[in-house]
């Protein structure tokens, strides 16, 4: 084949490639493509419930909580941080007029410990007609004819001893009156007293001998092993005495802080706490001054804002009160004078 030939077969064979090839030609605005513009249109949000939000943020807290180990994953990581920020950013105070909302009173409490004689106040928060409900207790107790009053533990020591043996005395009738009523007490340290109770004579009875001086009162058996320890850690430590510090005294087998706080009132004399029992918890949050739920609780609350010369006067006060009038189970709320100022008496029906 000639050059000329495959020349001209090349071109025809381009030109047919050219022709297949369609290229739409637009001549009418019907043919144009049209734009949709509605689907580009914002969608009205929508808005949830604030509650809703708020349940929903704390499903995820207790998600989170639930689950305690630390999440390895990233996503898992981030949406803790997203929730965290949700959570900081609800807790900002609107600066919204139409929003605020009043805001809970928190009442800051220190834990601190009282180790002098003038211990500084925690809280000036005081209950209402606190002072009259105080008056209306002395004007029930002003006969001074409860246990209390005749056989409480300040009643037991044995005056004529040694005042070792006297702080001793007070002590022990302090470990045995704990879930035992005054009078089962006293009778004890009667007997006791009758033994021989001094720091020397204890030590040389034997367990059997001590519970039975001491049985009928609450838990003797467990009573016996604190009075044997207690008693040894005294003779070893303190010469024979009783500890100068309430913090020397929890330290004894069988003593906390309430019996501790009453030991050095008793004992020494120095009023460093407010002896709470069962009496004074229970009468405590009935008459709405404190709310707590255990004696510790209450001993703090009220040493918050009970100025501190009261703070000998309303263990007995109340201590007798409750012996008498504030019982634990049906207290005499009708013969009462704080029965309109008490929370619990006025839900009482007359
Ligand atoms: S009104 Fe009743 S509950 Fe209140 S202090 Fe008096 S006896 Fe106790």
């Amino acid at each position: 084949m000639s050059r000329a030939k495959v020349f001209k077969l090349i071109m025809q064979s381009q030109r047919k490639t050219r022709s297949s090839k369609v290229i739409p030609v637009v001549n009418s605005e019907e043919s144009k493509p049209t734009l949709d513009l509605s689907q580009f249109k914002s969608k009205p949000k929508k808005t949830l419930p604030s509650s809703v939000i708020k349940q929903q943020i704390k499903k995820e807290e207790g998600d989170i909580d639930i689950e305690s180990k630390p999440s390895t994953s990233k996503t898992a990581k981030a949406e803790q941080v997203v929730t965290k920020k949700e959570k900081i950013i609800e807790n900002k105070p609107s600066t919204s007029k139409t929003t605020k909302t009043k805001r809970e009173h928190i009442k800051v409490e220190y834990d601190e410990e009282v180790t002098g004689t003038s211990p500084k106040k925690i809280s000036k928060s005081m209950p209402n007609n606190w002072e009259k409900v105080l008056e209306n207790l002395r004007q029930m107790r002003k006969n001074f004819d409860a246990p209390v009053d005749t056989m409480g533990c300040d009643k037991c020591s044995d005056d004529a001893a040694s005042p070792e043996v006297i702080r001793y005395q007070a002590l022990l009738s302090l470990m045995l009156s704990s879930q035992t009523k005054d009078q089962v007490t006293h009778a004890a340290m009667l007997r006791l007293r009758e033994h021989g109770c001094t720091v020397d004579n204890i030590l040389a009875t034997s367990d059997e001998d001590l519970g039975k001086l001491i049985i009928p009162v609450g838990f003797w058996k467990s009573k016996v092993k604190y009075i044997k320890k207690t008693t040894e850690i005294l003779k070893q430590q303190y010469n024979g005495d009783v500890p100068r510090t309430v913090e020397d005294l929890c330290k004894l087998s069988g003593v906390g802080p309430k019996m501790a706080h009453l030991c050095m009132k008793t004992a020494w004399g120095q009023i460093t706490g407010i002896g709470v029992d069962t009496h004074v918890h229970r009468i405590s949050n009935r008459l709405g001054w404190v709310n707590s739920k255990t004696p510790e609780e209450t001993r703090k609350a009220l040493e918050g804002w009970l100025p501190f010369d009261l703070w000998s006067e309303v263990n007995h006060l109340l201590v007798g009160f409750g012996q008498q009038v504030c019982l634990p189970i049906k207290p005499q709320c009708l013969s009462c004078l704080n029965r309109d100022l008490c929370p619990y008496g006025k839900k009482i029906k007359k």
